[in-house]
């Protein structure tokens, strides 16, 4: 079980919770674990929410992820150019290769959470405990 309720649908996401409760956590353990960070459940812990609403329903947030992965390279990109006056090439690609892998485990959950906040047909309610869907 989860702490408290988030009223806020974009701090529920950003926090990666259940769409519908708030509460139930989208992954099954941390950022950390390099095995199993991709892993959900199937269910909402709390409130039963189901987070897979077809199969293969995440395969639309490989664009989510290829959309954060430009961004990155984007960023990277002018950061380096004008904080350290345009380094040699390699620099550009060293940084950007470890940042991409450092940053892969975020990348995939906030992919995969928006995927399902968007188009996942869920809303939030806060009386989900009493209204059954
Ligand atoms: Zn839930």
């Amino acid at each position: 079980m989860s702490p408290e309720t988030l009223d806020s649908t974009a701090l529920a996401l950003l926090s990666l919770r259940c769409p519908r409760c708030h509460q139930g956590s989208l992954f099954s353990y941390s950022a950390l674990n390099i095995s199993k960070f991709a892993l959900m459940p199937e269910k909402c812990p709390d409130c039963g929410q189901t987070f897979e609403p077809e199969p293969g329903f995440y395969f639309g947030s490989m664009y989510i992820t290829f959309a954060f992965n430009v961004a990155t390279v984007l960023v990277i990109g002018v950061l380096l150019y004008y904080l350290f006056n345009n380094p040699d090439t390699w620099v550009y690609v060293v940084v950007v290769t470890v940042v991409t892998l450092l940053s892969t485990p975020l990348i995939l959950r906030y992919s995969r959470a928006l995927m399902l906040y968007l188009f996942g047909g869920a809303q939030y309610n806060a009386n989900w405990r009493t209204h059954r869907r």
